[in-house]
């Protein structure tokens, strides 16, 4: 697989800014998520970015695909306690790493994507660390994590967001819908197109908290089956919300 070039080189951590007519309008997006934040109170601050060295989360992240957090975390622990360090869980076999992780699910396919992801790093940076990256800037950071094999735009966004303390914003199934629903994008609008749009939109300095406000609020208010739109302090400002109180 081709990787990044392996000279490390110093950057802004900012990406070119890009403006799009299908944007939403910034200041609906921004008193949308003041309301969000003073609900729900995450805010970007560094107490709130997970403080995990940057492979720790990209194993993590890949771990968490299709499943939840509590299946994702025994899965991590139990290979963190088995492999101590990512040079053992680099000499192990797939099936032994499989093994280690089962509870995370489609556990042979994600063990031969961290064996092969361990392997990349090992070439690229000649350990199996990523600090280096923290140097890089967004786009290149982005484009190697987004070479290796099972990391899409999201798991990617999760990095250089919360291990990378880069400007991405990770767009999953919650961020995706609330953002639908409040009217920001059509229903059609992809995962990898709202992420592009809000990271454009949303000032970097909030997108840690605006992520984790968003998902909480689709967890907990504007859930997939039934959004409770009556008690949502957001609803005089979403598409959704005007419909559901004039029905
Ligand atoms: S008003 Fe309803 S649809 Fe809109 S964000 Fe709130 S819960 Fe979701």
């Amino acid at each position: 697989m081709a990787g990044p070039e392996t000279t490390i080189r110093k950057h802004s951590k900012t990406k070119p800014e890009v403006q799009s007519e299908d944007n939403p309008d910034p200041a609906h997006v921004a008193l949308c998520l003041d309301i969000i934040e003073s609900l729900w109170r995450q805010e970007s601050t560094p107490s709130v970015a997970s403080g995990e060295k940057p492979l720790d989360g990209l194993i993590r992240t890949v771990l968490s695909q299709n499943t939840n957090d509590l299946n994702r975390d025994r899965a991590y622990e139990r290979l963190r306690r088995l492999y101590p360090t990512w040079e053992d869980v680099l000499e192990a076999e797939i099936k032994e790493i499989a093994e280690a992780i089962k509870s995370a699910g489609i556990s042979n396919i994600k063990a031969g994507r961290i064996k092969t992801i361990l392997e990349t790093v090992e070439d690229v940076f000649g350990k199996l660390n990523l600090d280096e990256m923290k140097e890089w800037d967004y786009i290149r950071a982005r484009d190697f994590l987004q070479n290796l094999p099972g990391v899409g735009p999201k798991t990617a966004a999760c990095v250089l967001l919360f291990n990378l303390d880069m400007p991405a914003f990770p767009v999953d199934t919650h961020v995706s819908r609330v953002s639908r629903r409040i009217g920001w994008f059509p229903p059609s609008a992809s995962a990898e197109s709202i992420q592009a749009s809000l990271e454009e939109i949303i000032p970097p300095k909030r997108h840690l908290g605006a992520h984790l406000n968003l998902i909480l609020h689709g967890k907990n208010i504007c859930r997939s089956r039934k959004p409770e739109c009556a008690r949502c302090p957001i609803r005089h400002l979403c598409l959704t919300g005007k419909e559901t109180a004039g029905s």
